[in-house]
């Protein structure tokens, strides 16, 4: 697809904040661990952390493809960073715009438009992983029309450091999807607690986290859509962000991609650059090679979603993200080994890249899933 000259004026601008204010501290947001405050609050100022809110309530107005132009940007940088940029969408704004009421919309997107709220999914919980139905955390309703919430989540990304959390919960004892709800938690409420923080490989500075829910009294209005649609909700919400990982995804290549370049250039062995080796510039050419059809699968997915076209949606929702986290993970990988110790060092961002992309195979359906959706679809 061709980008229109406001999608290109828009991809310069974050380049530019890029270069300037995300690259000089990427390697030390990962190196911290540390929740990068001050860059979520900038996001918010620059309308990144709510990309995807109408402009009607007071949002950019951005829609997918200019959140995939974002995430991908900023991804050739820093995956956390990248993972940040339109957090609203997932916790907030996806199903507020789509499954909410108009009071609902009103209150909750002018307070993300705000960009000052950091927002959080609470799907996972230890015992439910890929078995979205499996969830026990509940939500019993009361006569006044509030919830009491009771239930552990975990493996929660910036649930320790959100506002508004996205909690899904069953409100029924039965076993089918029609038991699960999706609420909005104030996490200002009492009976909120964090649990441990989680130990893992990359993706730092992105903190995840157990969370309890202790009869937490939830007001009406925290009711995402119909009592008992929530699964379905939340399987919609996942399709249409999908494609949104593969982005960030698709920078962490490019990114590796270039850096691989540019060290195979100064590098000398046996006399000249390693860049001048045939077998390096077959390397250098698959990985671009990938880097580039997942950059047209992505962005003419994205096109058909902004179009409204949602025929196929969970089967190219997920053949996106699939695709392009599978390619980003052989391409940084291929980055490290093109260079050498240096790839392996921390001087160089390509360790990193390889330890972050791993997460994009698992987080948000796990590649294996992906394939199920895909394989369901083709034979059905
Ligand atoms: C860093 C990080 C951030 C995360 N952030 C969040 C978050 O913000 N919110 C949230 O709710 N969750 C979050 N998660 C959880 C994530 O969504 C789950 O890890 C993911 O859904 C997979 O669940 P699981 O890890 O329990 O794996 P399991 O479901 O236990 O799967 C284990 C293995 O079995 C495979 N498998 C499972 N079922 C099948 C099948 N039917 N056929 C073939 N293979 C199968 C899987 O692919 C996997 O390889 C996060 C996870 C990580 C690591």
């Amino acid at each position: 697809m061709a980008f229109t000259e406001e999608q290109l004026a828009f991809r310069e601008s974050i380049r530019k904040i890029v270069d300037k204010e995300i690259a000089p501290i990427a390697s030390k947001i990962d190196q911290s661990d540390d929740f990068p405050h001050e860059l979520a609050m900038r996001f918010g100022e620059l309308g990144l952390l709510q990309l995807w809110v109408p402009e009607e309530y007071g949002g950019p107005g951005g829609d997918l493809t200019t959140v995939c132009i974002a995430k991908e940007e900023i991804g050739r940088v820093s995956l956390t960073a990248s993972a940040l940029c339109a957090n609203n969408s997932m916790g907030l704004i996806l199903p507020v715009l789509n499954f909410g009421t108009q009071e609902q919309k009103e209150k909750y997107l002018r307070i993300s438009a705000e960009g000052k709220s950091v927002c959080a999914v609470a799907i996972t919980e230890p015992q439910t992983g890929s078995d979205v139905r499996s969830m026990r955390t509940k939500a019993r309703r009361q006569s006044d029309g509030t919830y009491i919430l009771n239930g552990q989540k975990n493996w929660i990304t910036w649930g320790g450091v959100a506002q508004y959390i996205m909690v899904f919960a069953k409100t029924s004892d039965s076993a089918g999807p029609e038991s699960i709800s999706a609420f909005l938690v104030d996490t200002s409420l009492p009976g909120f607690k964090l649990g441990r923080q989680e130990m893992k490989m990359g993706r730092n500075g992105a903190p995840n986290h157990e969370l309890f829910f202790e009869d937490m009294v939830l007001p009406p209005d925290s009711l995402i859509g119909e009592e008992g649609t929530g699964f379905l909700s939340c399987m919609k919400i996942l399709d249409l962000n999908r494609p949104t990982v593969a982005a960030s995804s698709l920078g962490l290549a490019q990114g590796a991609l270039d850096t691989a370049i540019e060290y195979t250039k100064g590098r000398r062995q046996f006399g000249r650059a390693v860049s001048e080796f045939q077998g390096m510039q077959f390397k250098l050419a698959d990985m671009a090679m990938k880097t580039e059809a997942s950059r047209a699968l992505l962005y003419s997915v994205c096109e058909r979603i902004d179009a409204g076209d949602h025929t196929d949606l969970a089967k190219m929702a997920s053949m996106t993200k699939c695709f392009v986290t599978d390619m980003a993970m052989e391409v940084t990988t291929e980055a490290v080994q093109a260079m050498g110790a240096y790839g392996y060092s921390k001087d160089f961002p390509v360790e990193r890249m390889m330890r972050d992309a791993k997460l994009n195979q698992i987080l948000e359906g796990t590649n294996e899933i992906h394939r199920m959706i895909i394989g369901r679809a083709l034979v059905k």
